[in-house]
């Protein structure tokens, strides 16, 4: 059986597409394979690219903020990104980079079979909710299967917005309740009719062109 540290060692040595001519480090992601909530942003920056770790420049310590803020501890989730390897001066990851990478994510998803995903920006967004605006649906969350996917702003779009800080705060204090609700609603002994925190699988066009748009 693979674990997350096989896949950890296939992303090391992968050569699939052309970020890895530029990495330093792959960075596969880190966390416990028990998780029970994942965090996908989009790709790593330059720190994470010398360390091989997630999220440890700037964006990462306003996301350590936010867990903090939120009573989620760090150690106890799993973060990863969309590519593995640093796209050269923070360029958007290419469709095809995406497509390549994307069976690692899948495999990490699959082994860690998390309760929450969430979002961080619109590239993994849009692997989850298509071609939708961040702006519509931040901190609203679907549900795929025993699993609720929940959309959120990059914590970097509030290094450059100041006003998404307070959004940002106040969508990721919710992650205790979505935690909560989707334990119930699996939960088959459980009587209760509460229904999950915001649901807007209904709302989501799916079918427009995937014209990717940051706001
Ligand atoms: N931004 C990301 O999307 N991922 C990281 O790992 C760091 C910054
Ligand atoms: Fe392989 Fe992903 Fe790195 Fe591309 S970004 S080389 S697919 S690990």
């Amino acid at each position: 059986m693979e674990t997350l540290r096989d896949v950890r060692q296939r992303v090391e040595r992968c050569t699939d597409c052309a970020l890895h001519h530029s990495r330093v480090k792959a960075v596969p992601g880190e966390g416990p394979e028990n998780a029970s909530i994942m965090f996908i942003g989009e790709g790593p920056g330059f720190h994470e690219n010398q360390q091989g770790k997630p999220f440890v420049g700037q964006a990462g310590k306003f996301l350590d903020e936010l867990l903090a803020n939120a009573g989620v501890k760090r150690e106890e989730v799993f973060i990863t990104n969309v590519v593995k390897c640093r796209p050269p001066g923070n360029r958007d990851p290419q469709p095809e980079e995406l497509e390549a990478c994307g069976k690692y994510l899948d495999r990490q998803i699959e082994l860690i079979n998390p309760k929450i995903i969430v979002t961080l920006g619109r590239f993994s967004m849009a692997k989850f909710f298509g071609a939708v605006k961040i702006s519509q649906i931040h901190g609203k969350s679907k549900k795929i299967g025993d699993r609720l996917i929940v959309a959120m702003y990059h914590p970097a779009a509030a290094l450059h917005q100041p006003a998404l800080k307070s959004t940002l705060l106040e969508d990721f204090s919710r992650l205790k309740i979505y935690l909560q609700n989707v334990n119930e609603i699996n939960d088959k002994n459980t009587k209760s009719q509460k229904p999950i925190f915001v649901e807007i699988e209904e709302e989501i066009e799916e079918d427009k062109p995937t014209q990717l748009s940051l706001f």
